[in-house]
């Protein structure tokens, strides 16, 4: 995984690149490095299988949104990052697809040859969590949908006990032999044949229970282990876990997009927590041990003797667990201090009592203000 160039640099586009151009930047890199026309370059070859790379990731729109928020890592849950399955369409055994593809159908990923192993499609799953169960980590059980191999059929389509039977007008090979001409001269090239879809074979009984499909929704069951510290819009990724590959292919994988749900209280920003602090007049005056919020649940914390309002007070290591870290954030607390209202006559006597016995110093900031206003006006 070292070493790898960024997938947008190998394509030379921009970050906000939309899919079009994407897809024509793809379609002249690998045009430009195809190992047809660069027969026994080496260089060449893995230009092209870095091109192709590049485009599998950006031309899906999970794998991008994955690329682009943890770059070539990726989260995964003890699979690869990116590009491990190869890129579906390629390889094989069949060699590359030829140039010709590339002119004559696109290179777009459409016209793939279809009777060759091919990967499952990927699964989005969005997931709503707690805000503490981000915190501290958390199992959750969830169901989805999945679309699988028919258990009647075995995913041939055919009725049970019936065999699908081989195309007639490909002879099972799923391609047609297709003869044009072009700057080159006369081209013999392989297409998909209509009569079958590129499947080889042709059911002439369907299965009853898949209709022919050879395939089913299931609802099914699945655990994410969800790390201490994930944040709201990240992406949990269940290697295998999406839809099962055709004709021995292998499966796609299975996205967890996170939600966290707010706090009551507190704010997060990175692995720290922000929560405003509303204590009183008195406490502000007289300083001492106050209840303060935490994750983990109240603790007591001190105060000194005259806190101003918009005070911080930070309580070290009473963030959030840094992901897939060690240490934690912190807490920062602000101070704000509230006067008191609907106070009774006695009350407010004793208030003024206190006024009356104001020696000048206890009004710091306000004494100079005073000051410094009587100078300018001399
Ligand atoms: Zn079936
Ligand atoms: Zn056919």
């Amino acid at each position: 995984m070292a070493n790898k160039r960024d997938y947008y640099e190998v394509l030379g586009v921009n970050k906000n690149a939309t899919d079009e151009e994407i897809k024509r930047a793809y379609r002249k890199a690998a045009k430009e490095s195809h190992p047809d026309l660069h027969p026994n370059d080496k260089k060449a070859e893995e230009r092209f299988k870095e091109v192709n790379e590049a485009y599998e990731v950006l031309s899906d729109d999970n794998k991008r949104a994955r690329y682009d928020q943890f770059g070539h890592e990726g989260p995964n849950m003890g699979g690869g990052g990116y590009g491990g399955g190869g890129f579906s369409g390629f390889g094989g055994g069949q060699g590359f697809e030829s140039i010709f593809d590339f002119f004559f159908n696109g290179a777009d990923g459409t016209q793939r040859r279809r009777n060759g192993p091919e990967r499952g499609a990927d699964l989005r799953y969005d997931l709503t969590i707690a805000f503490e169960e981000a915190a501290f980590g958390c199992k959750k059980e969830f169901k989805f949908n999945r679309n699988e191999q028919c258990d009647a059929c075995g995913g041939s389509g055919a009725r049970a006990g019936t065999q699908p039977k081989t195309c007639p007008t490909c002879n099972g090979s799923g391609q047609v032999k297709v003869t044009s001409q072009s700057l080159f001269g006369q081209i013999v090239n392989m297409r998909t044949c209509t009569a079958c879809g590129g499947s080889g074979t042709l059911i002439a009984e369907k299965c009853p229970k898949c209709g022919g499909q050879g395939r089913m929704r299931m609802l099914r069951t699945a655990t994410v282990n969800i790390p201490a510290g994930i944040d709201n819009g990240q992406v949990m990724t269940m290697t295998g876990q999406g839809e099962p590959g055709s004709r021995g292919g292998p499966p796609g994988d299975l996205y967890v997009y996170i939600t966290v749900k707010p706090h009551r209280f507190f704010k997060r920003q990175g692995f720290d927590l922000h929560c405003d602090i509303p204590i009183s007049f008195t406490q502000a005056t007289l300083g001492g041990e106050i209840d303060v919020p935490t994750l983990e649940g109240p603790v007591k914390h001190n105060i000194p003797e005259g806190t101003q309002n918009d005070t911080v007070l930070r309580l070290r290591g009473h963030g959030i667990q840094v992901l897939r870290g060690s240490g934690k954030g912190d807490l920062y607390l602000k101070v704000r201090v509230e006067m008191p209202r609907r106070l009774n006559e006695k009350q407010k006597d004793l208030l003024r009592q206190f006024e009356e016995s104001l020696t000048g110093k206890e009004y710091e900031a306000r004494k100079s203000f005073f000051e410094r206003m009587r100078e300018g006006f001399k």
